[in-house]
């Protein structure tokens, strides 16, 4: 990532003001009450694997203790990060961001509060900090975050269909390191919303839409709801596609143009060709953990379709990984 003497250097081991009471770093200006109280830092954001705070009387601190690997969910922080940030520089005080290097996790937080308030683009705010600080590289994971939050117009809500299908690639990630998914958020069961107005997946921020008004699909023995279509995951025909396209950093896979392009284009056409709908994992499927299994009516328990997390072929020819396939002749849509 970096090269021993441009670490050595002074840029690297001191911190920058990015705005006016923010600052950034690697740990080394951290472990220095002195240093950090002659520049005037009264709050701190530690970006690292350490879970306790170092000088825990002398500045206000907020720990989100995770590794630097792309994987590592940041993005569901930088609410949290943008207002302990905002608030501690309206009351006159000075936040510093580090991490180890102060490169790629730090550098993340950071680019998040200057995308928000500067309404930067994820390139525009990394060009900014990189400005001062040249080693800031958020590791590739973190880069595609930062496009998402942009995308999403940093609203980090399970409402956002691209959050969740993030989300969807990052379960999957978790599935194939692990064995198992640390952090499970499942799409809503439409059943528990029908007594209510809507429900939280279909009352999308970015309004109604065709995919939200439509009625969910059913059991087709049973007429139980079972998805809404706002979690329907379209593919081209014939090609790889599925929500790990999260995992390439390629502008061409510009998360809300292909969720647009998804909908408005290919769905006619899928119709025709694919035998079964690909959902995300809904809250009522069972035994998400394992790698794959069925899918059964939760009302009538008819086989509906199996999943797999490391992915399943169309009838098209199309790998979407992960997969979450309905027969279409078990479901009425
Ligand atoms: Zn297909
Ligand atoms: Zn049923």
């Amino acid at each position: 990532m970096f090269t021993t003497p441009l670490y050595d250097s002074k840029v690297i081991r001191d911190m920058q003001e990015v705005v006016p009471g923010l600052f950034l770093s690697g740990s080394q200006p951290s472990e220095s009450r002195q240093y950090m109280q002659e520049r005037g830092i009264t709050h701190i954001i530690q970006v690292t694997d350490i879970t306790t705070p170092r000088f825990p009387g002398a500045f206000v601190y907020k720990l989100i203790s995770v590794p630097d690997m792309d994987e590592t969910n940041l993005i569901e922080h930088f609410a949290d990060t943008y207002i302990f940030i905002h608030e501690a520089i309206a009351k006159g005080g000075k936040v510093l961001v580090h991490c180890m290097a102060g490169a790629s996790r730090s550098v993340t937080v950071v680019c998040a509060y200057l995308m928000r308030t500067q309404n930067l683009s994820a390139g525009e705010a990394l060009n900014a900090v990189q400005a001062l600080r040249p080693i800031a590289e958020p590791n590739d994971g973190f880069m595609r975050q930062l496009i998402l939050y942009g995308d999403i117009g940093f609203d980090v809500s399970t409402n956002r269909t691209e959050y969740r299908r993030f989300l969807m690639a990052s379960m999957a990630a978790q599935r194939e390191m692990f064995g198992y998914i640390k952090d499970m958020t499942l799409a809503s069961d439409p059943q528990n919303a029908l007594s209510g107005a809507v429900t939280a997946t279909s009352a999308g921020a970015a309004g109604p839409t065709s995919a939200v008004q439509r009625r969910p699909l059913k059991c087709k023995k049973c007429r139980r709801a079972l998805v809404a279509w706002d979690s329907v995951i379209y593919h081209t025909p014939g090609q790889g596609q599925g929500a790990f396209e999260y995992r390439k950093r390629d502008a061409t896979l510009h998360i809300s143009e292909a969720v647009q392009s998804d909908i408005s284009k290919i769905q006619p056409h899928a119709a025709t060709v694919c035998q079964s709908y690909f959902i995300e994992p809904v809250e009522w499927i069972q035994e998400l953990h394992g790698l794959e299994g069925k899918i059964a009516c939760p009302k009538c328990d008819s086989k509906l379709g199996t999943f797999n997390w490391s992915g399943q072929q169309c009838s098209c020819g199309a790998w979407v990984t992960p997969a979450f396939s309905m027969h279409k002749g078990k479901v009425d849509g």
